[in-house]
């Protein structure tokens, strides 16, 4: 008898790969665990094992494994199923879905790095096109793996171009094997065991006295172990004894002291359960009933509640319940609405059994997680996750939470899988006969749409807590403010006398500028001219802090221009205004009060982002400028005033979904002002104050919104009540992917008919160096949606057999947003 097992490989190729295996470990290996493979000529691949059986392949001989890496699996069968279910509907490969769902420290496999040669000097005019693109790109970046030279240079054969780099020494290259996780480890120390005897301890001591810091040390040693009863860490010895980590190791050669390590986790919390949930009151009461029938009826349920109407401790009942039942718990929140201060106040309640799980952690911090949930230990009950939690290997999960379901962060953009966290999310539900709960205060047309349905159950909370009144909103026309020179700068007069009057009374001050838009450019006075991304067809922005004009597409960075590019003239202008410009002109409005900004710059790191909110809370910040970041669900107790820059740039941008989400938005930014005792203020600026979605916005009128947005999505059909998949085309060459976007448009025609549009270029036609189109294919909801992907993969399949077209990328992206 012959054995097999059929492999996931994180490559991006549509089928499973056979080897063959002996009989002892077809007894050993089973569904989940992690093998490594050869593959190809001579790369190692880590792979999951999916299936295990006796059948050889036909068409091609199996290879042997190289090892088998687990002893238990490491992947569910639930989580396969998941996988495969991602896979389908999303169109994508499951080895795709293997490389998002895995923390990079499980996947070993070998990866060739290329760094710059800072040794030798380059003229860079010998260089070609394509190997001054690499060579240029390492001065931004430390180092380049080969994948992103085939990402920058838009093929695959790019080997030559590193060789001829190497040749000219302007490169070196390492075989680098991606570390495999190790626990970390904790330096203890104890007294040596020759000196347990009574007699020989006085005798150690009075040695020691003539050095009289090793003598303090050993003492703190005996009232440490005394007082813990535990094991004495170097580090609070060190601290305790005050002794240097010199003395310390003169001690250990002296072998008068011996040191160990013990493994812990990584994740250390210092938050104990030292606190009750809270008394709900009698809104968010009836609302947690409502929740709890509508679970009898329906798997998933939308909670609307208004903003800071109290939606996180009605989570909080419905966590301790599921605990109560030994049930894991998924929370799932978008990536930068994860703040220290919700970790913090879920802590509170729970403890130690809350594990939170997001990018900003290291691969091997989140191995740990995956460990934890895994094994179903104490320490992982409630997961507190960013979109890719949802891969996560539980066990029985009971419930899921996903708040701010509206954010569209939570569908992956790129690269495959382009999953929708929140939907994917109630199919991972569905597999546990788990329950869903999806919170807002502006919930997306989608989930509101499926409760007007009844596929949903819907609750609300029209209230916020403690009655506290939704904020005054104001809307101040800023054409005819500048007409009545009304403005100073950005800022129109009603704008500096609300703020002037909130600062006066010692209240915070939040200003909202769209990330989106108003970019600040630089534009020669002379000649008009604006430097543009030599990869993509946009301007360069100025980021004043850096000193830099950058590329927002790829990253391309220069120095700022002392001379126009194109006529030499040294009269350059800034147009466009972002949050730094704001940041000069609150400063210079208000020079007595602290000012600060968060944006993308300002919140690098790891805690970047904590640090402002901190700031923000201990009030060390008056006026705190920002981007969208400033919208997500923070709870800040004295913030009586926010400012919308301009609502324009929102509701213009070129999208069928722009006016959903300027209203949420809006709403969202509004919802800091006032959470506590005093009512809040929200001033709007705009050139278009009787825009129906200010209108909306203003009387907090969700209602209106939904409606006439649903009309427009009925009249164009849109989602959510047609299904859209896009084809985005991308080729180096324009006349290529023109011609190649044609003929796939016209093959979906003849199947579709009038439900193809495009192809089109997008508002920025190239990106990377690569030029895109977009072709959207609209579905009806009573048209089958599997068989329309068949039609679309069949048609993708005999694309990529046309010669001419073979180097042209298609990207598929199901529900796109
Ligand atoms: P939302 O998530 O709806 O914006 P939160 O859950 O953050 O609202 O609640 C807003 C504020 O009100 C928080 O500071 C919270 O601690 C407080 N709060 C909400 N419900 C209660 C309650 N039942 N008892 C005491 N304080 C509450
Ligand atoms: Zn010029
Ligand atoms: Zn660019």
């Amino acid at each position: 008898m012959e054995y097999f097992i059929d492999v996931i490989i994180p490559v991006p190729l549509q089928k499973l790969f056979t080897y063959s295996i002996t009989a002892s470990e077809y007894d050993f290996l089973k569904v989940g665990m992690r093998v490594s493979v050869p593959f190809g000529k001579s790369k190692i691949y880590t792979g999951i094992v999916y299936n295990i059986h006796t059948e050889a392949p036909i068409v091609y001989e199996a290879k042997e494994i190289h090892q088998i890496l687990d002893e238990t699996p490491l992947v569910t069968q639930n989580q396969l199923n998941l996988w495969q279910w991602i896979s389908s509907y999303y169109m994508c490969t499951l080895g795709d879905v293997m490389r998002a769902a895995l923390p990079n420290a499980f996947v070993l496999e070998s990866e060739t790095i290329v760094t710059k040669n800072a040794k030798k000097v380059i003229d860079e005019a010998l260089l070609k096109d394509e190997e001054f693109l690499i060579y240029d790109a390492l001065q931004f970046q430390s180092s380049l793996k080969i994948q992103d030279i085939v990402n920058i240079l838009g093929k695959n054969n790019v080997l030559p171009i590193i060789n001829r780099l190497l040749e000219k020494e302007a490169i070196h290259v390492d075989e680098e094997v991606f570390e495999k996780y190790k626990p970390k480890l904790v330096r203890y120390v104890k007294l040596h065991a020759q000196y347990t005897s009574e007699q020989a301890l006085q005798q150690l001591l009075d040695d020691l006295n003539r050095a009289p810091k090793q003598h303090k040390v050993i003492l703190t040693l005996f009232s440490l172990s005394a007082t813990t009863k535990k094991p004495v860490k170097v580090s609070d010895l060190t601290t305790a004894s005050e002794a240097t980590s010199a003395v310390i190791k003169a001690l250990i050669d002296k072998n008068i002291l011996e040191e160990y390590y013990i493994q812990t986790d990584r994740i250390e919390y210092s938050g104990e359960e030292n606190e009750a949930s809270k008394k709900l009151n009698t809104y968010q009461e009836t609302a947690l009933n409502d929740i709890q029938t509508g679970f009898k009826q329906h798997d998933v349920v939308l909670l609307h509640g208004v903003t800071s109407s109290g939606k996180t401790e009605v989570y909080v009942k419905l966590i301790e319940d599921a605990l109560q039942k030994k049930e894991q718990v998924l929370y799932l929140l978008p990536e930068i609405a994860l703040t220290t201060q919700l970790i913090t106040r879920l802590q509170n309640y729970f403890g130690e059994q809350v594990a939170v799980f997001h990018s900003k952690y290291s691969s091997q911090e989140r191995v740990e997680v995956w460990n934890h949930v895994l094994q179903n230990s104490a320490k992982a009950q409630i997961i507190l996750g960013a979109r890719s939690s949802i891969f996560l290997p539980f066990h029985n999960l009971g419930l899921i939470i996903v708040d701010e379901e509206h954010e569209q962060s939570f569908k992956q953009f790129d690269p495959a899988p382009r999953y929708h966290a929140r939907d994917t999310a109630i199919v991972l539900a569905h597999i546990f006969k788990a329950k869903v709960l999806l919170g807002s205060a502006t919930p997306s047309l989608e989930s509101y749409f499926n409760a007007q349905q009844n596929k949903y159950g819907l609750v609300e909370i029209t209230k916020r807590f403690n009655d506290v009144l939704m904020p005054d909103m104001e809307l101040v026309d800023i054409k005819e403010k500048f007409k009545k020179k009304c403005m100073k700068g950005h800022f129109s007069d009603r704008l500096i006398s609300e703020m002037t009057d909130t600062l006066k009374e010692g209240y915070q001050v939040i200003l909202f500028q769209n990330r989106r838009g108003f970019s600040p450019i630089v534009e020669c006075n002379t000649c008009g001219h604006s430097p543009q991304c030599p990869n993509c067809d946009v301007s360069l922005t100025y980021h004043k802090y850096q000193n830099q004009l950058r590329c927002h597409y790829c990253g391309y960075t220069m120095a700022k221009l002392i001379k126009c590019l194109a006529c030499g003239s040294p009269d350059l202008d800034n147009k466009g205004f972002g949050t730094e410009q704001i940041e000069t002109e609150v400063k210079a409005l208000f020079p007595d009060y602290k000012v600060a900004r968060m944006d993308l710059d300002t919140t690098r790191g790891k805690y970047g982002y904590e640090k402002i909110i901190t700031a923000l809370e201990q009030q060390e910040i008056d006026i705190l400028v920002g981007t969208q970041m400033l919208t997500k669900g923070l709870d800040f107790r004295n913030v009586k005033l926010v400012g919308i820059m301009n609502a324009d740039t929102m509701l213009n941008f070129p999208d069928f979904r722009a006016h959903e989400r300027s209203f949420q938005l809006m709403l969202q930014v509004s919802g800091r002002a006032g959470r506590t005792n005093v009512r809040g203020k929200v001033l709007i600026q705009t050139y278009n104050p009787h825009h129906n979605i200010l209108q909306q916005v203003t009387t907090n009128n969700y209602i209106d919104m939904y409606k006439e947005q649903m009309n427009d999505r009925y009249n164009y059909k849109y989602p959510p009540v047609f299904k859209q998949i896009k084809i985005t085309l991308k080729h180096k060459d324009y006349v290529v992917v023109d011609k190649a976007s044609l003929w796939f448009a016209t093959s979906l025609r003849q199947v579709f008919g009038d439900f193809i549009l495009g192809p089109e270029s997008p508002p920025i036609a190239r990106i990377r160096n690569q030029f895109h189109k977009n072709i959207l294919v609209k579905i009806p909801k009573k048209q089958s949606l599997s068989k329309t992907k068949e039609a679309i993969i069949k048609i993708n399949n005999s694309f990529l057999s046309v010669k001419d077209f073979r180097s042209v990328k298609v990207i598929l992206n199901v529900d796109n947003f």
